[in-house]
């Protein structure tokens, strides 16, 4: 007899691939027992049962390995706790690099793995074919062994968290599909299904690349589309045995492991194939597409290359199956910011069944404790904006993201496709004075100006890029002359009406109610103290506030500020980013600069540091705040957007004879770190406070208003601080940090580096990271130890501060 479907229930989940089985699972570990799982066919029938089975520890990030080595352990134990075999073993990985340049990215990532404690060896050619007998050696620079990475069979790894599920209370029902959400005030009421309704206050949807359409039936962006992606599989082949490891030869694009004796071979070619543009056929269930070998040739000559046996190997399966991809390669986890209730987890990447244990219990705690478990910004669903839900938009980044998961993750990498989404009205004055631009949020930036004829484009590399001379040459404008950055990128906020004030005080940790005209450096902090947010809020009216925030914060932001925001606070809040151009004037001769197009004051007495005005500007009104995140005299200039233009070139008319140079986000971000001012999602997230920040200045803890984060915050202030970001400045000119570097001092592992750049005034690179020791983290101890930052499995001598290597009395920008 089939399964009822229930009326009500605490948590629908919709879909049952690993994801979905994965989320009911760990929410029945976490007690909550009422829920049920929703199936539109059987388990396992979307790209779960095809998939190969890989379970890779190695992530981009600390959080999102600890996600994915928690997955091997869990497959590892669940037939012991549910009795349903998972399949799963741990044969362990090699990663080969052909060229340098590999080499250099694979021991990076050996490096990263060290301070997450995944084991990992960096091996010789020799070494992986001693590993590997049927490899082709002798083009190869070296590779990476990993030996706790594993596999698993998807089907029954799945069937083995649905029962466990189950064991646990949960009912999971196959053969109905959701096809409605019901909401109420905003927030989630229940799911409407082909076999009735069922009232819930939370959903979770795990549809897999149906999840965009089950989005929407929420009034939900789930930015994600289907590419079709192909194995093949042989027939048994001499010299291939089961404890053969999984290998990745990214170069080629290509992953192969033993599969009954034969090879599994697939891949991700650099011109993928978007699929279910139209839809996804409502019979699709345990389905394949059809095969493509002119598409499979370009993988099949990289295996023929690295495994010559294989090109005399007969194919016994060729496998074409569709998986959801993301615009930037990452899953989405998370309540969605449109709808209280809403949760999702989807959009894989192509490594759903490696992170799907880790990812499902990541959400079910999320759920039971309203709260992520730990900073997955890099995973979460708002770091999307609702643009990204177009169709088209993501189609055409997807031809490229199959590809990109194989190819060099170059830093400073950006996307060739889908490009030129959101522009600043400045754009093509830009472009035409040698703009390169980058994307953040759909936004062009321009990241750096190409001079002497060269060419706007990257060359990328692990070593100075074609592009440092011209950002060293932008840094020291800023330093010397001044320097014009357009900053329209900017997300904005206005919050006005007669509560504005008391809720800003009560979500920021520094004091906001100041002298309308001035602006407060601030954070937003969650309950424990951790940093949400990182912004500036401009007090332009008695009742009216300015947030601004950075460009990929902009959805985050403002989710966290709505759901802050008492229902009945007489708030409104309104997102005015595109109505203000914002032009940053940055360095020692800006106030002359400026002077020459205004007849405000801007004198030290008259317009000092964290003062914001209206004032004339050329023929525009402008708002001019008086700030910095490059350590500089300087202006940011709100300009209402139609007078950006004039206002731009009044600037560069009035500029040329000072010096005036346009600058990027790569000089930005040079000059930002020299005053090791922090950057959100990088050196402050959740899971960091104020105080272990070196923040506290902008922290008013005895403030009359009490603040989200204070208790906490008083109770880490009465301890010595164990944790502390500290700047390090390497000793060598050379190498660069990108970050993500382990710190060393005295030869032990005490963090990592949260962001690091090149500081062109220095003349050496300089980065951030935070240092943990039990006694306490002070400039004494940072003084007397030895200290040394890894790069690239090499360690370089550095000095470590709490005190930026640049100005450290900030004397420049309160001149
Ligand atoms: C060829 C191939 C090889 C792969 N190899 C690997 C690998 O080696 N390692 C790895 O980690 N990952 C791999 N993957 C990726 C992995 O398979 C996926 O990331 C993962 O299976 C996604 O799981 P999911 O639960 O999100 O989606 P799915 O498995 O697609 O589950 C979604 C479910 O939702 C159901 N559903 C949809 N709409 C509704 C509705 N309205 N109501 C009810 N139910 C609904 C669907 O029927 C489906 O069963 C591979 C993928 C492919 C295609």
């Amino acid at each position: 007899m089939a399964d009822t479907v229930p009326a009500h229930a605490r948590v629908v989940v919709i879909g049952g691939g690993i994801a979905g089985c994965s989320v009911a699972y760990h929410l029945t570990k976490l007690g909550w027992t009422d829920v049920v799982l929703l199936e539109r066919r059987e388990i396992s029938c979307g790209t779960t049962w095809h998939a190969a089975g890989l379970v890779g520890q190695l992530r981009a990030t600390q959080n999102l390995t600890k996600l994915a080595r928690y997955g091997g352990d869990l497959y590892e134990r669940l037939e012991a706790e549910t009795g349903q075999a998972t399949g799963f073993r741990r044969p362990g990985s090699l990663s080969l690099a052909r060229t340098p340049e590999r080499m250099i990215e694979l021991k990076r990532g050996a490096s990263m793995a060290r301070c997450f404690g995944v084991e990992v060896e960096v091996i010789t050619p020799g070494e992986a074919g001693r590993r590997w007998p049927l490899l082709r050696t002798d083009d190869l620079v070296g590779g990476l062994w990993l030996p706790g990475d594993g596999r698993t069979n998807p089907i029954d790894t799945t069937r083995a968290l649905a029962r466990g599920a189950r064991q646990g209370g949960a009912r999971i029902v196959e053969n109905v599909a959701v096809t409605g959400v019901r909401v109420r005030d905003g927030a989630v009421a229940g799911v409407a299904t082909t076999r009735g309704d069922v009232a819930c206050a939370v959903v979770v949807n795990c549809a897999g690349m149906w999840a965009r359409e089950v989005g929407r039936l929420a009034g939900v962006t789930v930015p994600l589309h289907a590419s079709e992606h192909f194995y093949i599989v042989t027939e048994p082949m001499a010299g291939v045995t089961p404890d053969l490891p999984v290998l990745r030869d990214t170069d080629g694009y290509i992953y192969v492991r033993e599969e009954v004796g034969g090879l599994l071979m697939g891949g991700f070619e650099p011109v993928a194939k978007p699929w279910g543009m139209t839809g996804i056929p409502e019979d699709f269930a345990f389905s394949l597409l059809p095969e493509d070998w002119e598409h499979f040739r370009v993988l099949l000559e990289q295996g023929c290359l690295r495994i010559p046996a294989l090109a005399s190997a007969p194919v016994r399966q060729h496998v074409n199956g569709p998986e959801s991809f993301t615009p930037d390669g990452r899953y989405m986890l998370g309540e969605a910011p449109e709808r209280r209730g809403f949760f999702v987890a989807a959009g894989f990447n192509s490594i759903g069944i490696a992170s799907g244990a880790g990812a499902g219990k990541a959400v079910a705690e999320w759920i039971a404790g309203g709260e992520p478990p730990m900073d997955l910004w890099d995973v979460d669903i708002r770091r999307f904006g609702g643009f990204q839900g177009n169709p088209r938009y993501l189609r055409d980044r997807t031809v490229e993201m199959v590809g990109r998961l194989y190819a060099m993750h170059w830093p400073f990498l950006q996307p060739e496709t889908a490009r030129g989404v959101r522009r600043s009205v400045l754009h093509d004055r830009l472009r035409a004075r040698g703009a390169c631009f980058g994307v953040v949020m759909g936004w062009e930036r321009a990241n750096w100006y190409a001079t002497r004829g060269q060419a706007p484009e990257y060359t990328y590399s692990y070593g100075r890029q074609n592009w440092f001379s011209c950002a060293a040459e932008e840094h020291r404008a800023v330093r010397e002359t001044v320097g014009l950055f357009d900053q329209s990128s900017f997300a904005k906020l206005q919050l006005q009406g007669p509560d504005a004030l008391a809720a800003l005080n009560r979500l920021c940790p520094n004091e906001i109610d100041v002298p309308v005209g001035t602006v407060v450096y601030t954070a937003m902090l969650n309950p424990r103290g951790g940093i949400e947010c990182d912004l500036t809020v401009t007090r332009t009216a008695d009742d009216t506030f300015l947030v601004v925030t950075s460009a990929a914060a902009s959805t985050h932001d403002a989710d966290w500020i709505r759901r802050h925001l008492d229902p009945d606070t007489r708030v409104t809040l309104s997102d005015v980013t595109s109505a203000y151009a914002v032009l940053g004037v940055m360095g020692p001769r800006s106030r002359d600069l400026l002077a020459r197009l205004t007849d405000a004051d801007l004198s030290n007495a008259a317009f000092p540091f964290g003062a914001s005005r209206g004032v004339w500007l050329a023929y525009a009104p402008v708002r001019a705040t008086r700030i910095t995140y490059v350590g500089e005299l300087g202006w940011e200039l709100y300009v209402p957007t139609e007078f950006a233009p004039g206002v731009h070139d009044a600037l560069v008319d009035a500029g040329d004879d000072l010096g005036l140079r346009h600058a990027g986000y790569h000089a930005m971000d040079s000059l930002r770190m020299e005053k090791a001012y922090r950057s959100w999602g990088h050196d402050l997230g959740s899971e960091d406070t104020p105080l272990e920040a070196g923040l506290a200045f902008a922290v008013r803890l005895d403030k009359k208003t009490p603040f989200i984060g204070q208790p906490a915050l008083r109770a880490q202030g009465a301890r010595p601080l164990s944790r502390r970001l500290a700047v390090f400045t390497l000793e060598d000119a050379e190498p660069l940090l990108l970050g993500d570097e382990p710190i060393w001092r005295d030869g032990a592992l005490v963090g990592r580096v949260t962001s690091g750049a090149y500081g062109h005034t220095l003349g050496r690179s300089v980065g951030l990271g935070y240092v943990t020791h039990p006694d306490g983290v002070d400039e004494r101890f940072l003084a007397s130890g030895r200290w040394e930052v890894e790069i690239a499995c090499a360690r370089v001598a550095a000095r470590a501060s709490l005190t930026p290597p640049y100005d450290p009395e900030s004397r420049r920008i309160r001149t």
